[in-house]
């Protein structure tokens, strides 16, 4: 694991669970906090996110696992020789990148087509 990968991966994260939980927990109370990325006890940003006590269980849990990714060149958790993911929170997380996955998919379309 890089710090640029670090980064992106986390940023990556934060923006597909905030949408997941703005557009499918609307009617659930969120909360707000902060998420501080760092990097071998290098802090390097605040990510500021408002989201359900579920979703925030699941960013930090999943930001924790990226963070200690034991892979030199993380591959992408989908491919991952020996996923480190308890199962329960693997299928709460493949909903959300599915979900969000589509809907930044969807944007992208409509952008194109707009123009
Ligand atoms: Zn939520």
């Amino acid at each position: 694991m890089t710090k640029e990968k670090l980064i992106s991966d986390t940023q990556t994260l934060h923006r597909f669970i905030q949408l997941h939980c703005d557009k499918k927990h609307h009617d659930i109370p969120k909360k707000k906090g902060a998420l501080q990325v760092s990097f071998k006890e290098e802090s390097l940003c605040d990510l500021p996110y408002h989201i359900c006590e579920e979703c925030e269980t699941l960013f930090l849990y999943a930001y924790g696992k990226l963070k200690n990714c034991p892979h030199e060149n993380k591959p992408s958790c989908r491919k991952c020789p020996d996923p480190c993911y308890a199962k329960p929170m693997w299928k709460k997380m493949a909903s959300v990148m599915m979900f969000s996955g589509m809907q930044f998919g969807l944007t992208k379309i409509r952008k194109i087509f707009s123009k």
